[in-house]
């Protein structure tokens, strides 16, 4: 898919160093539970997401395109 391929591109080619996006996310992408400010992050292609543990931090780096939409931000928190 053209979307998926350029995409991709764009993760790759973006620096490496660059420091994450900080974390705005209101919701678990994975269990969809409530996270706050005080939850951890786990951070995937160069942004931080709040996640309630983990396990659910690492379900994320291992499948983010189940969890996020194509712009990064988390599917939970859409009707
Ligand atoms: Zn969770």
């Amino acid at each position: 898919m053209l979307r998926a391929a350029l995409f991709s591109l764009a993760a790759i080619a973006a620096p490496s160093a660059e420091q994450a996006k900080p974390a705005t996310n209101i919701k678990d992408p994975v269990c969809k539970m409530a996270v706050t400010a005080k939850s951890m992050t786990a951070t995937v292609r160069g942004r931080e997401y709040r996640v309630c543990s983990k396990y659910c931090g690492e379900a994320l780096q291992k499948d983010p395109d189940k969890y996020l939409e194509k712009d990064g931000s988390v599917k939970a928190e859409k009707k």
